[in-house]
């Protein structure tokens, strides 16, 4: 946590970059080391990955294999989504729910490198490409909690996923998460939560900033790598509180309508913006990172 804070500078991508102020000038760098302190159990060895989006339709994410521990400028690969996205589907005139085979994915994922760049894309560079494009944020994470995992891995899932269980939970991750189910790493697992966001936009009107993958992990999207990742630790806290309400006869869920008060309060949409997450925005695509400004 030491190497983000509050301040309101900008990175080298137009997202506001507070590790500026202690010297980090890359905010992917600073949320991936962020998000690495052994202390808050969401990585550990080569888990994990992070993205931001570029000012000309780029994309940087964390190379394949990379320890976010040890992430530097060195370990972030630059690729186009624009290349990759279209083929999520399959090849060009495929049927519906066709995939290409993971050689094919594998290529392609290389030969969308911007040039120059040597490094192997992290094999979840679609999942943050679409994230990042469906739920309209610059900045995303992908971590593989282990208190959260507790609650992917059990009957409770859904539910945690639909409901809330704190006020402060509602303005750091929105009325609902978004839950995928488990799927397979790389272009079907993209497919399938590109999918689910736009079934959650269609069901709430606005986009999700926390995805849950079932048996896998969550994506924590937004504007800032503070923002980020506090919505990623809120969603861990909110399972640890899940589990222990379960030892004591299950957890107790705010009322929707409390939930929808919280949710509609002009005050906690400044806060919002503020704490710089992107929980209750809009439906819209990915917004130019100057946006972010
Ligand atoms: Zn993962």
């Amino acid at each position: 946590m030491e190497h983000v804070t509050e301040a309101g500078a900008r990175g080298a991508s137009g997202v506001r970059g507070e590790a500026e102020v202690r010297g980090e000038a890359d905010p992917l760098v600073a949320l991936c080391r962020a998000a690495a302190d052994p202390a808050l159990g969401l990585v550990l060895a080569g888990e994990g990955n992070a993205a931001i989006a570029g000012p000309d339709g780029t994309l940087r994410v964390t190379a394949s294999g990379a320890r976010l521990a040890d992430c530097d400028p060195s370990a972030l690969v630059e690729v186009r989504p624009a290349e990759l996205l279209p083929l999520l589907d399959g090849p060009p005139g495929s049927p519906p729910g066709d995939a290409l085979d993971d050689a094919s994915w594998a290529a392609r994922l290389l030969a969308c490198r911007v040039e120059g760049t040597s490094a192997r894309p992290s094999v979840e560079t679609a999942l943050h490409a679409v994230v990042g494009e469906f739920c309209g944020a610059p900045l995303t994470l992908h971590t593989h909690p282990t208190a959260l995992l507790g609650v992917l891995c059990s009957p409770a899932a859904e539910e945690f996923a639909r409901r809330r269980l704190l006020p402060d939970q509602i303005v750091l991750t929105g009325t609902a998460s978004c839950l995928v189910p488990y799927v397979d790493p790389g272009a079907r697992l993209a497919r399938a939560v590109r999918d689910a966001i736009t079934a959650h936009r269609d069901e709430h009107g606005t986009a999700p900033s926390v995805v849950l993958l079932r048996n896998h992990g969550m994506i924590a999207a937004g504007s800032t790598p503070r923002g980020v990742l506090d919505a990623t630790l809120m969603t861990v806290k909110a399972a640890a509180i899940t589990a222990a309400a379960a030892a004591l006869g299950g957890p107790r869920f705010m009322p929707q309508s409390e939930v929808d008060r919280i949710e509609s309060r002009d005050d906690e949409h400044y806060r919002r913006m503020l704490l710089g997450v992107s929980a209750g925005q809009p439906p819209h695509g990915r917004p130019d990172p100057a946006s972010a400004r």
